[in-house]
């Protein structure tokens, strides 16, 4: 591995051991990227003794401020665009009712076996007598070869003392595309209750992560299969299952859902339009009924699924922010591009789709394409031509009507003052028969047809502009 640590830090490092005499090794995530080779921008270093006084000896050589956190017993430096941090190679052992361990300093196999998993495990030493050689306990570059997450410890004890490295399990799994080792597996479904003692913060974090991979559905069957995602997110694990009434099924909602998020993940890194496609359909369960002769409806799902991503959000200690209102505009509007495919496209169901999605019409144009699952090869062209009519009327109206930022040609005020009128209910049927008339195309987005239109409308409230 001596040729890998091509970045002048490592020597650095190197002769700040050797003129202290103090034994140091490159820990971790870093080792591990570098086999990987996934490029790595954060070093952990592991210091047999005390690694907040080895921090600041480097710092010096480096005249880089340290930063020193006591209570972790840590340090950390920014060296140009890699940050490096400093650890003292400790032994750890766990209470039950907490995730914080009681520390003690130790060996480096000690701190290599406080580590969640082999390929986490391995270190490469820094000192002169072996330099870049691999210490590697338990096996972690075999479990690297052949794709696998495992624990050096029984699994059970790993993820009981600090039940977040169950998520942690997931997530590496869904981002290295690895498999999880069977006694892993088994540990996480039987260890799962102690999620509980992990903050929801943290839950989430990960979580974003696993939704941020290439293939998010990786970690989310690993979620549902072991029971966790019961436990931290309920409503998505309910929307498995199929129903059947005389005959008659539906499709499971949770794999749809799953292969929605993939799908839009082809087409996106937007974590926000990712979570977008995990609730399109989060109200299904809610809103099933077996209609007589006519089969499964999931009516008002759209509608139920929009007010229902606040109380997700809250729970998941997700942003209550513009980004939750994106979320749930698009849940909310999400069968609207699609039923339009299926019906004579007009221009003003057009201009009614661009005027309320706004902003967010892409988004929405993607989450919809993502949408179309299914497997009748006839249906699905028939769905992607009208799509793309869809598209190019979009495309079309916009050019011509300007509807995305929509504000009125003429506003309330000018409503006001054209009549001498006071705010009350006239205003108000003036502006929404301005903008209706805008949306069915009777007349254009401009000032001069808003304004004819308007005296005329008037005229029938019995109003007459003021004239000054
Ligand atoms: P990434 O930075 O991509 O999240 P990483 O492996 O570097 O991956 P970090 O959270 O940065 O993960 O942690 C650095 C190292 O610290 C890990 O590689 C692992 O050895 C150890 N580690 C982190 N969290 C835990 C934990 N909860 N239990 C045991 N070891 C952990
Ligand atoms: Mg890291």
């Amino acid at each position: 591995m001596q040729q890998h640590l091509k970045h002048p830090i490592f020597k650095i490092l190197a002769e700040t051991a050797e003129q202290t005499k103090t034994e140091i090794y490159v820990i971790g995530g870093f080792v591990r990227d570098l086999y990987l080779e996934r490029p790595s921008k954060d070093i952990d270093i592991v210091v047999l003794g005390n690694g907040i006084e080895f921090a600041e000896k480097v710092g010096q050589k480096l005249k880089s401020n340290v930063a020193i956190f006591k209570s972790f017993g840590t340090a950390m430096l920014k060296y140009h665009d890699l940050e490096i941090e400093f650890v003292g190679a400790r032994k750890e052992s766990y209470r039950s009712n907490s995730r914080k361990p009681i520390v003690e300093n130790g060996t480096l196999q000690d701190d290599q076996l406080r580590r969640d998993f082999t390929i986490n495990a391995l270190a490469i030493s820094l000192n002169k007598q072996n330099y870049g050689e691999v210490i590697d306990p338990f096996e972690g570059l075999a479990d690297l070869q052949n794709k696998t997450i495992r624990t050096p410890l029984d699994p059970i004890i790993t993820f009981s003392d600090d039940p977040l490295r169950m998520m942690r399990a997931i997530r590496f799994a869904t981002q290295l595309h690895f498999n999880i080792d069977q006694a892993a597996i088994e540990a996480i479904s039987s260890q799962k209750e102690r999620i509980h003692i992990v903050s929801k913060e943290r839950i989430t974090d990960e979580l974003n992560k696993i939704i941020l991979a290439p293939k998010p559905s990786i970690g989310f069957n690993y979620l549902f299969d072991t029971g966790l995602l019961k436990l931290i997110f309920p409503q998505m694990a309910n929307l498995y299952g199929v129903e059947i009434i005389n005959g008659r099924g539906h499709k499971d909602n949770f794999y749809h859902t799953l292969q929605v998020l993939d799908n839009i993940c082809q087409t996106s890194e937007d974590l926000w339009l990712r979570w977008a496609a995990i609730l399109h359909d989060i109200a299904k369960p809610a809103t099933k009924r077996y209609e007589e002769g006519h089969g499964w409806t999931f009516h008002g799902h759209e509608d139920k699924g929009a007010r229902m991503v606040p109380q997700i959000f809250a729970q998941l200690k997700l942003p209550l922010n513009d980004k939750m209102k994106f979320v749930q505009k698009l849940v909310l509007l999400h069968l609207r591009p699609i039923v339009l495919a299926q019906e004579k496209i007009t221009d003003s169901a057009v201009r009614r789709l661009l005027f309320e999605a706004g902003e967010e019409i892409e988004s929405l144009m993607l989450l919809c394409n993502a949408d179309v699952t299914t497997k009748n090869e006839y249906k699905l062209k028939k769905y992607r031509n009208n799509f793309e009519l869809v598209k190019q009327k979009l495309k079309d109206v916009e050019e011509r009507d300007q509807l995305r930022n929509w504000q009125p040609p003429i506003t309330g005020n000018d409503i006001m003052q054209t009549f001498g009128l006071a705010a009350g209910k006239e205003v108000g049927i003036l502006k929404n028969a301005i903008r209706e008339a805008i949306l069915e195309g009777d007349i254009t987005n401009n000032y001069e047809e808003a304004f004819t239109f308007m005296l005329q409308k008037a005229k029938e409230l019995g109003l007459e502009p003021v004239t000054s």
